[in-house]
């Protein structure tokens, strides 16, 4: 995922936990551990720009439901029930699945309380993290709303402590939920904390349209202009889902370099609709790709958002509208691009960091093999095909097995651990 979309058959070289060398024929230096890809692809590590570790327990129990509905009557109730050992569980089941389907990074929106529990799930399992405590201030957010005061501070605390953590690969995010759960104060002052401290701003706007009406009549602007009018806009921005946008907010976003994360499965669930992704990568807008929450999805398999964006854009836009090799630049180097590390992850060049998705495709249904090995991959291949996945050279899958989290005894455990976070909801 070079900048020519380079399709190397060969060898690569992680050293120190970058990549070293690429190349045919190289050498293993003595000692070095060789994984043989014959047969597989070798592509950066996938990643999912919008996500949500928090609502992982809740998969199957919040369908049939469009967006407003389904935030008020399952998901704020439930996320408001969690404690720190349910939200622990739910981030650490989250990302056994990301991890064994491919994902290595992620930019995350934690719950309002017991952030550090999602913080401490990513530092054990190896993913690489970007995320944060979600900001919700505005009257009438039910169990889930806090103190405009209270809010700043503790997430002005949980990012100083954790930002840049386990040598860079957790780092800190800014996650007001919405305009409609946030005041203007805090929307302020979290333009101010991400320019003092280089902290993300991860949000959503457009997503539905009784959203986005909304939104009109309480702030009389969109979504993208509300936000341009504060000052929130900008590299530093990532807004998923963008659905919804005017004309007016889309060359706003490429104006300010803000990025939107395209999640064609969960906007799908939910009956919210489908951005127009071409037209957005043709305003210049970057666009990454985000499975979004697992109960409005109900995956968090990348390879299921690959083959969905580039499948749902063909009869808009156009045969040649969503070419494979720019949907996996979606979910690696445009991803890291809205993560704020595009010369870190996101494609395999020397002295990138070595975070390494290897995917079988000499399965019967990724045969036979064609011209193009992007298509293969985003049409063809399943998460089921991963084999190995690596971060910052550190292999957390091998031959299938997930080597930092127990991911069967998660499995095993998620429904009693649902069961005792749903005895709590009050709604
Ligand atoms: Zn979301």
């Amino acid at each position: 995922m070079d900048a020519r979309r380079s399709v190397v058959r060969g060898d690569l070289l992680v050293e120190g936990g970058r990549i070293a060398r690429i190349g045919r024929g190289l050498r293993a230096p003595r000692g070095a551990e060789i994984i043989d890809c014959a047969g597989k692809a070798v592509i950066p590590g996938l990643v999912q720009a919008h996500v949500h570790l928090c609502q992982v327990l809740f998969r199957n129990h919040a369908d049939g439901l469009e967006l407003l509905d389904w935030l008020s009557q399952r998901i704020w109730p439930f996320e408001a029930a969690h404690d720190a050992r349910s939200l622990g569980f739910s981030a650490r089941l989250g990302i056994a699945e990301l991890l064994l389907s491919g994902t290595t990074s992620v930019l995350d929106m934690a719950t309002v309380r017991h952030t550090e529990a999602v913080l401490e799930a990513a530092r054990v399992s190896g993913i690489r993290y970007t995320g944060g405590k979600c900001l919700m201030d505005k009257a009438g957010q039910g169990p889930l709303g806090e103190p405009t005061a209270a809010a700043l501070r503790e997430t002005e605390a949980l990012g100083r402590k954790w930002h840049g953590a386990e040598a860079g690969r957790i780092r800190y995010a800014l996650c007001p939920r919405f305009v409609l759960s946030c005041s203007e104060e805090l929307l302020g002052e979290v333009r101010r904390l991400s320019a003092e401290h280089g902290w993300l701003i991860h949000t959503h706007a457009g997503e539905n349209r009784a959203e986005v009406a909304l939104v009109r009549k309480q702030t009389g602007r969109d979504n993208v202009s509300y936000f341009d009018s504060l000052g929130l806009c900008g590299p530093r921005t990532v807004l998923a889902h963008c659905v919804y946008l005017s004309p007016r907010e889309l060359r706003t976003l490429a104006r300010t370099g803000t990025s939107a994360v395209h999640c064609p499965g969960a906007n799908l669930k939910l009956a919210s609709g489908i951005a127009n992704v071409p037209a957005l990568i043709k305003a210049g807008v970057n666009v990454a790709l985000g499975a979004d929450g697992a109960p409005c999805n109900n995956t968090l398999d990348a390879f299921h958002e690959l083959r969905l964006a580039a499948t749902l854009h063909l009869p808009r836009s156009g045969p040649r509208a969503m070419p494979a090799a720019e949907v996996l630049a979606m979910a690696t180097i445009r991803g890291a691009t809205a993560l704020g590390l595009a010369s870190e992850i996101g494609s395999l060049e020397e002295g990138k960091a070595a975070d390494l998705t290897i995917v079988d495709l000499t399965a019967p249904h990724c045969q036979p093999a064609g011209p193009d090995p992007h298509a293969t991959l985003v049409y063809c291949a399943r998460a089921s095909d991963v084999t190995d996945v690596l971060v910052a050279g550190r292999p957390l899958v091998r031959a299938r097995k997930l080597l930092t989290l127990d991911a069967g005894a998660l499995a095993a455990q998620a429904a009693v651990e649902a069961r005792r976070v749903l005895k709590r909801v009050t709604t």
